[in-house]
């Protein structure tokens, strides 16, 4: 007997604080709830939401008239060339953990607030690493056949803050555990502008993963708006990804652009520096919303935002960006 909640503040679950009502929600402690939650669902014809940390998700406005699911399954083991994380896990005890077993790479992905189980959903990524260079394979319930299936890294089609399980074909999978690769040494990587910095006056050679993890820690200290007063997501946008060609017609206008090559023909430009220094637009405040003063790609709320209104102000934004510099922005966070 699945116990069911229902109507629920759904928004009080997330970081961003919309206001958002769950007509049902249920939290999965157990694999083997799954079929009986989504036979519920099916029998009273809901859709259904998925809920992890909450860390990247703006619910409905109103109230859902569906059920949220809140995967909150936990543990962590080792197999031979893994490090096994059940998908409700708090990813960065995860990291913790995947530090001491060998998962390198791992510790760059320090402080990320949220879920293992939301990692490969959007290809996480800080400080120079994505998680797809670390995952070996997902385990997952097919929400139609009723069974688990394992995705190997290669078949989840990883992109930039992308993965398969936000395409159509890729929805009906709820992520159970992921598997990530343990080795025998780890070499740091510490490229990334920040942490260079941090480590400049060290020896790389002495520079181990957990100290990567204490910086990594360190910077992101300063760099987000407080979760204990407002409401965010953390990026609100992507960087943009775009052709060289358009990239030098923008250098002919804004000769400072900063520009990162990804892959051959494409640049990767920090949306941040377009919005301050482009569009003007760090700052910008419009009823409850506004893009933080600190890095603008961060939205930030006064937690009286809704759904509505936060994708009302973000489309001006897109808007603006797209009429200074013909860039089509698009959203990291998940909203409805
Ligand atoms: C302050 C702050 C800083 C951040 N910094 C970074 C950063 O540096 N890099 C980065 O990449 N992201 C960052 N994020 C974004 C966020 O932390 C990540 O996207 C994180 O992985 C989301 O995890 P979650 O468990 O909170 O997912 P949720 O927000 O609960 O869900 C996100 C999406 O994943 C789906 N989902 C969640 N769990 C499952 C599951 N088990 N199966 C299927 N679908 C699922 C949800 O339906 C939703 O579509 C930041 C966010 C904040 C608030």
């Amino acid at each position: 007997m699945l116990h069911i909640q229902e109507n629920i503040n759904i928004g009080d679950s997330t970081t961003m604080k919309s206001p958002s009502i769950a007509r049902y929600f249920f939290e999965v402690r157990e694999e083997s709830q799954l079929e009986d939650a989504f036979s519920f669902a099916e029998e009273h014809s809901l859709k259904h939401l998925i809920l992890g940390g909450g860390s990247n998700i703006v619910f409905p406005a109103g109230c859902f008239e569906g059920i949220v699911l809140k995967i909150s399954l936990l543990g962590i083991y080792e197999e031979e060339d893994v490090l096994v994380g059940l998908a409700g896990e708090n990813w960065d005890n995860f990291v913790q953990k995947g530090i001491e077993v060998g998962v390198c790479g791992i510790e760059n992905l320090s402080g990320i607030p949220g879920t293992v189980g939301a990692t490969p959903i959007q290809n996480i990524g800080a400080y120079g690493v994505e998680v797809r260079e670390i995952i070996s394979w997902v385990d997952v319930f097919n929400i139609e056949t009723k069974k688990v299936e394992r995705i190997q890294n290669a078949e989840c089609n990883f992109g930039y803050r992308d993965s398969f399980f936000k395409k159509p074909e890729g929805k009906k999978y709820i992520v159970l555990r992921v598997g990530f690769l343990k080795k025998e040494s780890c070499q740091v990587s510490v490229l990334y502008k920040d942490l260079k910095t941090y480590f400049e006056s060290r020896s790389l050679k002495d520079v181990i993963p957990s100290d990567v993890r204490k910086a990594v820690l360190s910077i992101r200290m300063n760099k987000f708006p407080d979760l204990d007063t407002c409401g965010t997501s953390g990026s609100f946008f992507k960087n943009p990804i775009i052709s060289k060609d358009h990239y030098k017609k923008l250098q002919d206008s804004f000769e400072d652009i900063p520009g990162y090559e990804v892959g051959v023909e494409k640049i990767k430009v920090p949306l941040a520096w377009v919005l301050d220094h482009v569009c003007n637009l760090k700052g910008y405040e419009e009823g409850n919303v506004k893009l933080f003063e600190q890095q603008p790609l961060i939205l930030v709320t006064n937690r009286k935002a809704d759904a509505n209104e936060i994708k009302s102000f973000s489309e001006k934004i897109k808007k603006i960006v797209f009429t200074k510099t013909n860039i089509e922005i698009e959203n990291e966070v998940v909203i409805f």
